[in-house]
């Protein structure tokens, strides 16, 4: 979450006025007095990087930024105290070398990170101890075979996942059996270029949920308590965009309930520091399931600071410093109502490219009681481009379903789902340059707002590439050029495939430009036009 700012809204209370949220309540057991943290090593950057530097000012503690060629210039390197180069640009956030070193002597938390980063063995290990998990599968044998009939067993719609994923990559959602082999496949890619790793989970997809996780916080002495949920369920492409604390629209009794799972989850791997367990809720049954815990401070951390008055960054350090956790569970406030956003530098037209260049302007909102911006930029920094995601932002703000409280995950797939409309048409238009093009020779086609490439003929059938430009209408639409595969099985029929549409057509030989359509099993006749205007070629539909 490199290159962004998030602002927090919360009301009526102040962050510089933290009553002392630290109560002095005694130890559930002597600790060993340790030597006091004098000074911190940040393995990250960004806003959170900037995060925990403002933190650990705050407590006399020295910081430690680490740097690559990328972001030698960056924030958080100027902020912290010092700061160490540990490679070229392309290293990892945590070269193993250099930083691994150094967090070995914490035996006990690298085992939690290790086995929670893990989905399939975190999810043997949460049935085992009382926190429900979504039914599926989660077994070393990684053949397809095996993975295929497993899926059969679970039903459709199924979703494949990396089992080292994370920010919702190599994830593939199968609706059916015939897709499952070709999703697999495709998710094996992403997983092996993102994870370098190919061992996939597969679990029953939900249709309509809401991802809801639960702050918790453990000590050394085995102490574990819960700060309450939050909600992230508006989501792109799996990945976050708005969360709010608490969850709108939840009963104290399922409050409860799903704090105390978050907490045996936390007290199954003996966890110590800050973490986060998701959850997934079915909103037809209003079931929850166990879907990963993360084992670090996250991006979204601050609604939670700002409905329950807490510094989770001093926690940290408190407990990494061998203290107890500064709260029991029963006096941890939960007051107000906390909203983050995520301003990214990307181009939301463009399909929400990311963009990169100079930051020329830069002007975020005041802080105030009711407004807090974390940031990992500053004006003139070479990091962020100028395209954001703020009016998206605002627009989803004002989406009456957000208002209402009516969330799922599927709330942003709107724009999916006319993208899956528009992939329709367009299939059904490129049935009519087909149609059109068996009067003539491909060759002599030219111009309008079609262009064939690489029509190859492998004795017959053949298949050809379609590439199809568009005008979106809509904003939430992208305006990539849209690809199309087209299989001749005989001079009447071909089919038309895009990714999750496929149709099959058949001219109607008596009728000239009536053509009867298979689209994914439903079988229609649809007219055509043809006509030139402006010197460009257009099919009516
Ligand atoms: P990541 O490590 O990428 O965060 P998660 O397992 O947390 O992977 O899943 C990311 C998102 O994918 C969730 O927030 C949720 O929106 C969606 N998701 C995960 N599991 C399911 C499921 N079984 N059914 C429907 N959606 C799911
Ligand atoms: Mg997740």
């Amino acid at each position: 979450m490199g290159n962004s700012t998030s602002i927090a809204r919360r009301s009526k209370r102040s962050w510089s006025s933290l009553a002392n949220p630290f109560s002095q309540a005694p130890p559930v057991e002597k600790s060993p007095v340790q030597r006091p943290i004098e000074k911190i090593l940040i393995a990250n950057r960004g806003e959170i990087a900037c995060r925990i530097i403002k933190t650990a000012r705050s407590l006399g503690l020295k910081t430690v930024a680490v740097y690559s060629d990328a972001d030698r210039n960056s924030l958080h390197v100027r902020r912290a105290d010092e700061a160490v180069f540990i490679g070229p640009a392309t290293c990892p956030l945590l070269p193993s070398s250099t930083l691994l070193v150094a967090l070995e002597p914490m035996q006990s938390i690298p085992a939690a990170i290790s086995l929670m980063g893990d989905k399939s063995a975190s999810k043997k290990l949460m049935s085992g101890a009382n926190v429900p998990v979504v039914p599926g599968y989660h077994g070393d044998d990684q053949s397809h075979e095996l993975l295929q009939s497993e899926a059969d067993r679970i039903g459709y719609p199924v979703l494949i996942k990396p089992v080292l994923g994370g920010g919702g990559k190599g994830m593939r959602i199968v609706h059916s059996r015939d897709e499952f082999l070709d999703s697999l496949r495709s998710a094996l890619r992403e997983s092996a270029a993102a994870f370098g790793d190919t061992r996939v989970l597969i679990e029953k997809y939900i249709a309509q949920p809401r991802h809801i996780e639960v702050q918790i916080f453990g000590d050394r002495f085995g102490n574990v308590v819960h700060l309450f949920e939050r909600d992230c369920s508006v989501q792109r492409r799996h990945q976050k965009i708005i969360e709010e604390a608490p969850a709108p629209l939840m009963s104290d009794d399922f409050r409860n309930s799903i704090g105390q799972a978050a907490v045996n989850a936390a007290k199954a791997v003996n966890y110590e520091n800050a973490g986060t367990v998701e959850f997934i809720v079915d909103t037809a049954t209003g079931d929850f399931f166990f879907m990963e815990m993360n084992t670090r401070l996250q991006v979204e951390h601050p609604v939670t600071e700002m409905v329950t008055r807490q510094d989770l960054v001093e926690w940290q350090i408190r407990v990494a410093n061998g203290e107890s956790l500064p709260l029991e569970q029963k006096s941890i406030p939960l007051q107000g109502h906390a909203f983050e956003a995520r301003v990214y530098a990307e181009n939301v037209p463009r399909g929400f490219l990311p963009a990169a260049g100079v930051l020329y302007h830069y002007n975020p909102p005041t802080a105030s009681s009711t407004v807090r911006i974390e940031t990992g930029v500053e004006q003139s920094d070479a990091v962020a481009g100028l395209p954001t995601n703020i009016h998206f932002l605002k627009k989803l703000a004002k989406h009456p379903a957000f208002r209402a409280g009516d969330l799922e995950t599927q709330l942003l797939d709107f724009s999916e789902r006319a993208k899956r409309d528009v992939k329709s048409f367009a299939a059904l238009a490129a049935v009519g340059v087909c149609v059109r093009e068996s009067f003539r020779r491909p060759e002599s086609r030219t111009g309008g707002p079609w262009h064939t490439t690489s029509g190859f003929r492998v004795n017959n059938p053949y298949t050809r590439k379609i590439s199809l430009d568009w005008m979106p209408e809509s904003e939430s639409l992208s305006c990539e050029p849209m690809s199309l595969d087209v299989t001749y099985s005989s001079d009447s029929e071909f089919l038309v495939k895009i990714h999750l549409v496929s149709n099959t057509a058949k001219r109607v030989a008596s009728s000239g430009c009536d053509i009867t359509v298979d689209i994914n099993g439903i079988s229609s006749t649809i007219s055509y036009g043809y006509y030139l205007q402006k010197s460009a070629y257009h099919i009516h539909v």
